[in-house]
């Protein structure tokens, strides 16, 4: 028998529906984005977990398989026992030294199956091909595929992924870690999240070296397409502007989520974690996280180039 569907559901599916058609019609690029008020709003929509669009995995690493093609990167494979593949793409010109060093990039998303935005803004960097030209970069966009196709933060064991960089109890991590060790070392990274319950964007820096920040760059830059989150605390941390430089001793910490294994096992000297904010719709938070990670990697260039100037 057919149930009657509300018009409220009708006006949702539909809105939803303008959405994806949206975001399918921009393909890889922002450039044809017209800033509307109406993507700024926020919606209220997420209540006791992630309750927004999904997306479909397989067309985003299809998307960057393409662009990877396109755009001179390699695509590796990184297989996990039992379960699907993670997939990644690289772009190095493969130069060995210090200097080399902070030109490695890397930056991974997907890590938790419930925030949609990462793997899209990956996908996106990527099609967009918007790189400094002396940069070598490593993207892996999506870290818990079976989180993702359920709409679930947690892997398939039904833990946090990013929890888990201490103990390598999971397939798919122990897997990225033996990946990772077989790369060689980074200057920065960047890890691509969302928080379904944050007023707006925000941020984390881990920089025990003190190297030379991108933080307030990346800020400053999303607040032209994303509200910030200006709470004095945030998740429990002081935070400033939306940046959160959270002091902590690894070694007390029981779980290490993957910006610290990078940092604190020497594999880059900076991490920066992005939080778009789930409440905001996919396209504003993939917009954050693009033209954030855009600015940023501009700024990390031109920092570097003033670093090695004879
Ligand atoms: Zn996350």
């Amino acid at each position: 028998m057919w149930k009657r569907v509300s018009r409220r559901a009708v006006r949702r599916c539909r809105r939803l529906e303008g959405e994806l058609r949206f975001l399918r019609s921009c393909g890889g690029g922002l450039g044809s984005i017209v800033c509307d008020p109406k993507w700024m709003e926020r919606r209220f929509r997420n209540r006791g977990g992630y309750l927004g669009e999904r997306i479909d995995l397989q067309e985003v690493w299809a998307g960057c398989e393409g662009a990877g093609r396109k755009h001179g990167w390699r695509q590796e494979t990184i297989p996990v026992d039992g379960r699907l593949s993670l997939l990644a793409w690289i772009r190095s010109q493969g130069v060995s030294g210090d200097v080399s060093r902070l030109r490695r990039v890397y930056i991974s998303a997907g890590i938790h199956g419930d925030e949609p935005a990462g793997p899209v803004a990956a996908w996106r960097l990527m099609e967009r091909n918007r790189w400094p030209e002396g940069l070598d970069l490593w993207v892996v966009p999506c870290l818990n595929p079976m989180g993702l196709a359920q709409n679930r933060r947690e892997g398939p064991d039904g833990f946090d992924l990013n929890r888990d960089y201490r103990h390598l109890r999971s397939p798919e991590v122990r897997a990225h870690v033996a990946w990772l060790e077989r790369q060689p070392d980074f200057g920065v990274s960047f890890c691509l999240h969302e928080d379904w319950e944050a007023a707006g964007f925000y941020l984390y820096e881990l920089n025990p070296h003190g190297m030379p920040s991108v933080a307030e760059t990346l800020l400053e830059t999303v607040a032209q397409v994303c509200p910030l989150d200006l709470s004095p605390m945030i998740e429990g941390r002081p935070a400033q502007g939306g940046l959160i430089r959270p002091v902590v001793d690894p070694e007390l910490r029981p779980e290490w989520p993957e910006a610290f294994w990078l940092v604190y096992r020497g594999r880059a000297m900076v991490s920066y974690t992005l939080e778009a904010p789930s409440d905001y719709p996919l396209e504003v938070r993939v917009r954050a996280l693009v033209t954030g990670m855009e600015a940023a990697l501009q700024a990390w260039w031109v920092r570097l180039s003033d670093m090695v100037k004879p």
